[in-house]
């Protein structure tokens, strides 16, 4: 609207009319009188000059006022402008009126409501500002608990503008969900988690806290609630509990969770009435996969076997893996009594078969094989830890009994357990005692008949028991460093007969001796044998020492070195209980070895089974293309020995020449050697 001017119509105009109207007035009196009346010039000069001069009086005074006017109306119209000016919001250039009048003092009111505007207003978009700057999500709140402002986080966030969020009841922007819900009237520091529902339907997790302000103005109290995205957090979170509970090659339950499953089928069983069992899974010679083939063939074997287990069973069923290549199965509902061992048995065996399926990895067929102990909760064990204990147990056994078996637990099993370790601190005593034994197997020549060495095996009498085998033993040995002392105790002996049937003039020949794995791996193994040697005057050429095809697999690399050092310090090295393990010839190629030593697993059925036969000839043939001598152990009858004659096998040694014996045996054997012909000669005719 224009503004309305304080003097209505043209005031210039206004006075030129009225100054135009007194010069017509005074001119128009002028003629009449001069001619109506008649009057002389002189008559009427004065009030004429009286009215001109009243006139311009007049018409100065409408003149001057005309400019007052117009003043007072440009400096009123400044003013309109300015307020103006400010409305838009544009607070700079004050207005200042050099005049000391109301409209200057008005002028001067509104330059300070000007200033007070522009302070405020910088205030205000600094605030907007600092809001629209933070990464947190803001909602400020009334007391209601309406949302009032929405910073541009808070819009993202949300998925949507602030014009929106403005009204709505905060709570409601919230889900409860799995994320906790949220509490405008919980203020405070700490910081809690819910979640944000975005405009799409979208769950974002939050972390948030909430502040109340108090201000003076009832208008100015509320609510800040700052929010901040934790979905990234929430997703490391998940993958970590992840982690910790599922195993990450197999994507099974590790060993914390299947223990924690395992607890959740007690309590089960225990509100059912029924019973399940714990099938403990363990891959045999898992270590000779992964050293042959390579910690990848490794990986698939286990992956192989978790897949196809998982795939055989229900899929209810819970597996888990122990560590390394154990895994466990509970089977729920199997076994309501010892019944239903039948059913665990035929899924053990199933278990089994489906294992021993070969696969194809890089071109290789593996062919792995896997043991099975089971325990039946509530039978066999009242809690998780025994249970696994007797499960444990029993794979034991099903190990011992060679390996892709299954055993049932019975309570004999940890009674055994219990035997074993009373065993070891036995053997450790024993050992002290001095009261372990050094036998001899005679190794003899195939076409001769002749003894060209022996085998020194050691045994262990306990008085109770009778003679305890080296099998049963040597393993408890070898979980401590007992069998270091031990394998040096044996060295030591087979020195010390040595020299003694030297001093007789006899000619023992190469005398062999086993080796552990832990003795390969003292680092100055190769020093301490020289050492023996040395102190007993015996040449390095005369000893032999056995090390089977896994052990020299277990750190291919280590033992080359080790092996290279003793080659080349003059000892001649076996391949123990070949055919066992996983390698090939080739594979062994790069060890400095000088005899093959046939399994006596494949020598028992040679004569009479055609593949083993077949497998035999084929050592045989390999190990002579490789330029090694080949030596059958466990030789019991003359038929087996007729057939490795036959086969071009070089040494033979085994039952059919005698059990093993004490040195005394030994020496005699070589005296009656010396004396006359060969002692086995006749059995070679
Ligand atoms: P090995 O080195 O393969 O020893 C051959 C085993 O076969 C010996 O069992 C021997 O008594 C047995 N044997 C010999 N001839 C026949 C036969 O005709 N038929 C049958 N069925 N068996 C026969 P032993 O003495 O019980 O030794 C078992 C294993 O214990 C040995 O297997 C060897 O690996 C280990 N061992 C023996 N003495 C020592 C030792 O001093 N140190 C280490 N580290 N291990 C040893
Ligand atoms: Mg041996
Ligand atoms: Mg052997």
């Amino acid at each position: 609207m224009k503004p309305r001017s304080l003097f209505p119509g043209n005031v210039l105009t206004t006075v030129t009319v009225c100054a135009l109207a007194v010069a017509v007035a005074v001119i128009g009196l002028y003629v009449v009188l001069h001619r109506s009346a008649n009057l002389s010039t002189t008559d009427y000069a004065t009030p004429l000059l009286a009215l001109t001069v009243t006139t311009a009086v007049l018409v100065t005074v409408f003149a001057l006022l005309a400019v007052w006017t117009r003043n007072q109306v440009s400096d009123i119209r400044k003013l309109i402008r300015s307020a103006g000016r400010m409305t838009a919001g544009d607070y700079d250039g004050p207005l200042t009126l050099e005049r000391n009048d109301e409209l200057g003092e008005l002028a001067r009111r509104l330059d300070e409501l000007r200033e007070r505007l522009r302070t405020a207003t910088i205030s205000r978009d600094y605030l907007v500002q600092v809001l629209a700057s933070m990464s947190e999500a803001l909602l400020l709140v009334d007391t209601a608990g309406h949302v009032t402002r929405a910073n541009p986080a808070a819009c993202q966030l949300l998925d949507c503008d602030e014009g929106r969020l403005i009204g709505r009841e905060v709570a409601d922007l919230f889900t409860a969900g799995q994320f906790g819900e949220f509490q405008l009237a919980e203020t405070g520091p700490r910081a809690r988690e819910s979640a944000l529902l975005g405009a799409g339907g979208q769950e974002v997790p939050v972390s948030y806290t909430v502040s109340q302000f108090h201000g003076s103005d009832p208008a100015m109290r509320g609510y800040v609630v700052a929010a901040r995205n934790i979905a990234e957090r929430k997703l490391a979170e998940q993958r970590i509990r992840y982690l910790a509970r599922i195993d990450a090659l197999t994507k099974v339950p590790n060993r914390m969770q299947f223990q924690h499953l395992m607890q959740r089928a007690i309590a089960r069983s225990g509100r059912q009435g029924r019973q399940f069992a714990l099938l403990y899974i363990d891959v045999d010679r898992f270590k000779d996969i992964n050293d042959i083939y390579g910690h990848s063939a490794g990986d698939v074997c286990l992956e192989t076997l978790t897949e196809r287990v998982g795939r055989l069973l229900p899929e209810s069923t819970v597996m888990g893996r122990f560590a390394g290549d154990e895994f466990g199965v509970i089977l729920e509902g199997a076994a309501n009594d010892r019944e239903n061992e039948a059913a665990l048995a035929d899924s053990a065996r199933r278990i089994l078969r489906e294992i021993a399926r070969p696969f194809a990895f890089h071109g290789h067929q593996i062919h792995m094989t896997a043991s099975i102990g089971i325990a039946i909760y509530p039978g066999d064990a009242r809690n998780v830890i025994d249970l696994v204990r007797s499960a444990d147990s029993a794979l034991y056994h099903a190990k011992r009994a060679g390996g892709d078996s299954f055993e049932l637990f019975n309570p004999e099993m940890n009674a055994l357990a219990t035997e074993r370790l009373m065993l070891k601190s036995k053997l450790r005593r024993a050992f002290e005692r001095d009261e372990l034994l050094l036998h001899y197997q005679p190794k003899v020549d195939v076409t001769t008949g002749r003894v060209v060495g022996a085998e020194a095996l050691v045994r262990w009498d306990l008085s109770e028991r009778g003679l305890v085998l080296p099998s049963e033993f040597i393993p408890l040995a070898e979980e401590s460093n007992l069998i270091l002392d031990i394998g040096e105790w044996v060295l030591d002996r087979v020195c010390h007969d040595f020299k003694a049937w030297q001093a007789q003039q006899l000619f023992p020949g190469r005398i062999a001796v086993n080796l552990s794995l832990k003795q390969l791996r003292q680092p100055n193994f190769s020093q301490r044998v020289l050492g023996i040697c040395r102190r007993h005057g015996v040449a390095l050429a005369s000893l032999e020492l056995e090390i089977t095809e896994s052990t020299l697999m277990e750190d291919a690399e280590r033992t080359l070195k080790v092996l290279d050092e003793l080659y080349n310090m003059g000892l001649s090295l076996a391949i123990d209980d070949f055919g066992t393990g996983y390698s090939s010839l080739s594979a062994l190629q790069k060890f400095p070895i000088n005899t093959l030593k046939v399994d006596r697993s494949f020598v028992r059925d040679a004569a009479t089974d055609a593949d083993d036969a077949m497998i035999v000839r084929t050592i045989i043939q390999m190990g002579h293309g490789l330029k090694l001598d080949v030596i059958a152990e466990g030789v019991e009858s003359a038929g087996q020995l007729e057939f490795l004659r036959a086969a071009g096998c070089d040494y033979v040694q085994g039952l059919l020449f005698g059990e093993p014996m004490k040195a005394v045996e030994f020496r005699q054997l070589l005296q009656s050697q010396q004396q006359g012909t060969p002692v086995f000669r006749r059995l070679l005719a």
